[in-house]
């Protein structure tokens, strides 16, 4: 993929270690070629990231805490300041209260549903919402879901909830930002184990499950997400918009599940 990024710049929100989908996307965006930036949430991933971005030769744009949304402004004025104008974002960010991803939705609390909402929905509107100012026409957001917004996935309860509301908002921002041909797409990845993914009970399980049921018979890794992420963040996609891209082995084309995972 060397020069399918060439010339472009860009952010990427959810670095939190190499395990990081993020991650995946970051290394796949400067091998081919991009000028990347990453944030940070709070001083303890700081000290993750800081390596990983200096590998990379990456911009470090900030702290950013969705829920203080001055740390958003701030990481907006950074890119500016440094390139003027950006090509692409990447929004890999997604938090609920552990307890809530197991047993069963029905009794999520207000305060996690607000939380989990706030903090895996909103904040790919309010990155958008931002980044539009300095985005230049022909620009590329995308955002990571996952199967639980489409079907009933065991413990991801109010996630599953989250991430449909994050797909449709994927299909309206598609429509807001059209207009200047900066298009806005998700993947929907495979399970991965990653910090986040660690949260949810029994992923092992699930993690099993995916690879003896998915038509590659196999989970994926975050470097497959970051060169499908290319896809969408490069000019190969440029009349792809409003999209939900699967990046899972096959899995959700699958009605009839037919092997439980052996050695579980
Ligand atoms: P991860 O733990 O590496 O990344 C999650 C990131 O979210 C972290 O960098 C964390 O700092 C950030 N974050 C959480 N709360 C935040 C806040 N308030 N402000 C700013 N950042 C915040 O895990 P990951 O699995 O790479 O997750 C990235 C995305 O991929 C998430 O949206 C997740 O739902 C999605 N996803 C993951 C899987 C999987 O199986 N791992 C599958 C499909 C989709």
């Amino acid at each position: 993929a060397t020069g399918l990024m060439a010339g472009k710049r860009g952010v990427i929100l959810g670095v939190a270690n190499n395990r990081s989908i993020a991650w995946g996307i970051a290394k796949a965006c400067s091998d081919a070629g991009a000028e990347v930036a990453m944030t940070w949430q709070g001083d303890a991933l700081k000290k993750r990231v800081e390596p990983l971005a200096q590998e990379l030769g990456a911009f470090m744009a900030g702290h950013c805490d969705v829920t203080e949304p001055a740390t958003i402004d701030a990481v907006i004025d950074a890119l500016e300041a440094k390139w003027g104008k950006i090509d692409f974002v990447v929004h890999a960010i997604a938090f609920s209260d552990k307890d809530e991803l197991t047993g069963r939705y029905v009794d999520t609390s207000r305060d996690n549903f607000a939380r989990t909402m706030d903090i895996s929905v909103y904040s790919f509107t309010a990155v958008a919402q931002r980044a539009e100012r300095i985005m230049n026409d022909g620009g590329s957001l995308v955002t990571l879901t996952y199967y639980g917004a489409e079907k009933v996935m065991p413990h991801y309860n109010v996630m599953g909830v989250a991430k449909a509301a994050l797909e449709a908002s994927v299909r309206y921002l598609a429509v807001d930002l059209g207009g200047r041909g900066i298009r806005v797409n998700a993947i929907s990845a495979g399970p991965i184990k990653t910090l986040a993914a660690s949260g949810i009970g029994d992923f092992r399980y699930i993690l099993k499950w995916n690879e003896y049921n998915a038509p590659l018979k196999r989970g994926v890794t975050i470097d497959e997400v970051g060169n499908s992420a290319l896809y969408l963040l490069s000019d190969l996609s440029t009349a792809v918009t409003g999209e939900i891209h699967h990046v899972d082995s096959g899995y959700h084309t699958v009605g009839m599940k037919a092997v439980d995972a052996p050695d579980m």
